[in-house]
């Protein structure tokens, strides 16, 4: 089978979140199952500096306009990645970060169209072509209603939402860059947005001309078909609810190796408190490692931290502030606690520092609003460090209440109370049960296998694109 999978990201060299993980998790995993697999990603400017070059002045368009692209190819653990670098008058990838420009969405459109353009001129057999959220999910329409019309021979295109919260809204004439008539596809059975009629919404396009669309945790695809969750494509989702699969992401067993046994655990417990200036002390410790974002209710991560505190506990957060509003909340935490030796702020995005605290913890506080998987929970298992989250989404299917972790309902301070303090209870006063809950959490699997198994299945089930 070959695989082509076309993504804004890829980790470990272009990662935001946990897309980039997946891109590269699943591409590995169908690697070892037997499948040709090849992603292709934009060449952004901070990375990449290996690469062969493949392919000299592919020309493809921006609207009237047409430029010369180069194709480059670097081989990473294996599995081959092509990189698409536009020669491009507004240096699209050389802007030294992935998103948030103000024409993120004519960027990725015009990547999304010289991916497509690329393995046209290419002329291989394809048997599934993935793509991944908002970002590349134009290409669908753009196979359906363009590529397969002069000859590129695909069978079907997957679509992963990662989440929904981003859509890629823009104009009649973005669209029109692409290639595809814009207007055509103002139209409620096609592209038009649904809260905003005269604008495109380029991931329901995706929803709508793939085969087969998947999301990453069963519980995030059902909430994603109610008013709540569907962020106003719960009705469509709803109605193509039999090319919706959701299927559990998994977690790089290899880069994920605890080096440690559950023994061995109170030790890293002491160099994360020696490293971070702590005091040394047998007392509960919990902590966060995440992007500070709304979704991830910032608001009821501060309320942790204190509450951790109330009861005895320590707390160490490693953040990365989404806003200079989140920012500054936690700068006015870290000021207010900076004398506290209970307690550590890092808001900054520090990898090597995640994995002592994944280690050195005892517990992992997660509140998300909306979660549609979620790979904090599942690393934290492994480095036997116990999740205290609310139940929705991809944490509700990989946290087990009184078996694994603890859960609450509710996204209010009540809510992580309900959970945290009893979290906190037990890691203090029941010993053996608190070793249970880290002896379920370590021996579960997170790997890629299962997830990837269900992929293939998907990949070759009897949806075409014709
Ligand atoms: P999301 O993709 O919504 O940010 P996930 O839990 O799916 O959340 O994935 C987040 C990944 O990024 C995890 O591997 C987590 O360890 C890592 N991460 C998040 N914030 C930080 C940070 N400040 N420092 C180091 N790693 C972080």
């Amino acid at each position: 089978m070959n695989i082509v999978h076309i993504a804004s990201e890829l980790a470990p060299f272009a990662k935001v979140g946990g897309l980039a993980d997946m891109v590269y998790g699943l591409a590995q995993e169908c690697r070892r199952l037997g499948a040709r697999v090849e992603v292709i990603i934009p060449k952004y400017d901070h990375c990449f500096k290996e690469a062969q070059m493949v392919m000299q002045n592919l020309k493809s368009f921006d609207g009237p306009n047409s430029y010369d692209n180069t194709i480059w190819r670097i081989d990473v653990h294996g599995l081959t990645v092509t990189l698409v670098e536009p020669h491009h008058p507004e240096q699209l990838f050389r802007r030294g970060l992935i998103y948030g420009c103000p024409d993120d969405v004519s960027r990725f459109i015009y990547f999304s169209r010289a991916a497509l353009e690329y393995l046209y001129k290419r002329k291989d057999k394809i048997d599934v072509i993935h793509v991944h959220d908002w970002s590349t999910a134009i290409c669908a329409p753009l196979i359906k209603q363009m590529y397969l019309l002069l000859g590129l021979a695909v069978k079907k295109c997957v679509l992963t939402i990662h989440n929904l919260e981003h859509q890629g809204l823009c104009t009649v004439q973005d669209l029109s860059q692409s290639g595809l008539n814009g207007k055509d596809f103002l139209t409620s059975d096609k592209m038009q947005d649904v809260k905003n009629p005269e604008l495109i919404n380029l991931l329901k396009g995706g929803i709508i001309y793939a085969t087969d669309v998947t999301t990453v945790s069963p519980r995030y695809e059902k909430e994603i078909k109610t008013p709540l969750g569907g962020a106003g494509l719960d009705t469509l989702l709803t109605h193509v609810q039999h090319k919706l699969k959701g299927i559990l992401n998994g977690i790089d067993l290899d880069y994920w190796r605890p080096d440690f046994t559950i023994e061995q655990k109170k030790d890293k417990k002491s160099a994360l408190q020696k490293k971070l200036k702590l005091e040394t002390s047998d007392a509960p410790l919990a902590c966060a490692v995440t992007r500070l974002a709304t979704q991830k209710a910032p608001d009821l991560i501060r309320h942790a931290i204190f509450r951790t505190l109330e009861k005895g506990g320590q707390f160490v957060l490693v953040g990365t502030p989404a806003s200079p509003e989140i920012d500054q909340m936690f700068r006015k935490v870290k000021k207010e606690l900076s004398k506290n030796k209970k307690v550590a702020i890092v808001l900054d995005y520090d990898e090597p520092l995640s994995k002592l605290v994944f280690a050195g913890a005892d517990m992992i506080v997660i509140p998300s609003l909306f979660e549609p998987c979620g790979l904090t929970q599942m690393i934290a298992q492994r480095y036997g460090t116990v999740p205290v989250v609310r139940a929705t989404g991809g944490l509700a299917d990989t946290v087990f209440e009184g078996e694994t972790g603890f859960l609450f309902e509710y996204p209010d301070e009540a809510g992580v109370n309900w959970a945290l303090d009893r979290a906190l209870a037990c890691c203090r006063d029941q010993k053996e049960a608190w070793k249970k809950l880290i002896q379920n959490g370590m021996s579960r699997d997170f790997g890629w296998k299962k997830p990837a198994e269900e992929y293939m299945k998907v990949y070759s089930d009897s949806a075409r694109l014709i």
